[in-house]
């Protein structure tokens, strides 16, 4: 299942934006009253969070249709709940205010009803029909379901976030397709029944801009300070994020292209363990976590299910050491794996996406496994992409 949040203007008339401020006043009591509930009696559970308010803002806010308790009651209990476990962390933690919450949560089947290009809302003065103007990015969800909303304030103007959703259905697979995500670059590792093929798509510029921006922003760090550092700061990390997602943006569509043309099932390593991976040095430490990891399988795996072909994700152990020919466990040395037992070597990156694709168990087995020839070898395809 695909999910993705479109944004909306909506564009109501005097009379209806008086009634949304009324809307978002008494909203904001119900999730403050929550809140302090759940904070004196220290409550999670969201039952007995509703059985202890539920009659009293019943009694308060009659008006009002009940779906907003419930709503405020779920709203509440997430800000209680993450308070909650960053003070675990912490050891001094802002308690939850209420002045943050600039949203009321709408829950589909009772409070709002999405048509496209007006908003029917249900309030303490009956529906309103509010208009809001379609744009061209709307245009790819029409045909999906609306799973909910959110009404959000921005200063005097109100916007509907709207969360569509949309089954996609899985296509079958005649393959694997090994996923390593590197620095520099994404090793892909196509397995299938009559070929092996690799393809290595080069993203070395996001490191090279992550790097660029680095050395920028240490030397803002230095040159100035207050408000002129914290402007620049933000100004170009805005700039070295929109640059790096353009890059990535393109290397996962071209690796969930592959795995819909090859129809291969993508496999990707299991971020915890990314850390034994990479060797651990202060230095490589800020390179670790400065790299999008997350950012590049999320985006490759939404891609990849729009397509029809659901990724599945491995424990990594090993998958760096491993020999794909004969199982021997070898130190990686630079950037050719060699094994010691059998000869065979590769680049070490290739490796690590054929041990990925190899550690799902498959219906049928692998082609390659043990008895990988020279023949074989040679017919191994490599291709190079730059994005
Ligand atoms: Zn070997």
């Amino acid at each position: 299942m695909l999910t993705e949040t479109c944004k909306f203007k909506l564009e109501p008339t005097e009379e209806q934006r008086k009634v949304l401020e009324g809307l978002f006043s008494a909203y904001r009591s119900m999730v403050e009253e929550c809140l302090k509930s759940a904070m004196s009696m220290n409550i999670t559970s969201r039952k007995r969070l509703h059985e202890s308010i539920y009659g009293e803002l019943r009694r308060r806010f009659r008006d009002y249709p009940s779906h907003y308790i419930y709503t405020a009651v779920t709203v509440a209990l997430g800000m209680y709940k993450s308070y909650r476990r960053l003070s675990r962390k912490r050891s001094y933690v802002k308690p939850p205010s209420i002045e943050l919450l600039k949203a009321v949560l709408l829950d589909d089947t009772h409070l709002f009803w999405f048509n496209w290009g007006s908003l029917k809302i249900a309030t303490h003065k009956g529906h309103l029909t509010i208009p809001f103007r379609l744009h061209e990015h709307a245009e790819k969800f029409r045909g999906w379901q609306v799973k909910g909303s959110r009404l959000v304030r921005d200063g005097d103007e109100y916007y509907l976030h709207v969360t569509f959703k949309k089954v996609v259905e899985e296509k079958e697979c005649e393959g694997l397709l090994g996923i390593d995500v590197n620095e520099k670059s994404v090793d892909l590792a196509i397995i299938k029944p009559d070929k092996i093929k690799f393809v290595k798509i080069d993203i070395s510029e996001a490191k090279y801009i992550r790097d660029r921006y680095f050395k920028k922003r240490q030397s803002i760090q230095r040159r100035t300070r207050g408000e002129v550092r914290a402007r620049l700061l933000a100004k170009y990390s805005r700039r070295e994020r929109w640059r790096v997602d353009a890059i990535l943006h393109k290397a996962s569509k071209v690796i969930a292209e592959i795995a819909a043309e090859e129809k291969v099932k993508p496999v990707m390593e299991n971020l915890k363990n990314i850390r034994e991976r990479i060797k651990y040095r202060r230095r490589m430490n800020r390179r670790l976590h400065s790299m999008p990891f997350r950012k590049i399988q999320f985006s490759i795996s939404y891609k990849s299910i729009e397509r029809g072909y659901k990724p599945e994700y491995i424990d990594a152990r090993n998958t760096s050491r491993m020999c794909p020919i004969c199982g021997e466990l070898n130190k990686p040395n630079g950037h050719i794996y060699k094994c010691r037992r059998c000869g065979f070597q590769a680049d070490r990156h290739i490796v690590a996406a054929w041990n990925i694709a190899a550690k799902l168990p498959m219906c049928r087995p692998l082609p390659l496994a043990a008895k990988a020839t020279e023949a074989l070898k040679a017919e191994v395809e490599r291709i190079v992409i730059k994005c």
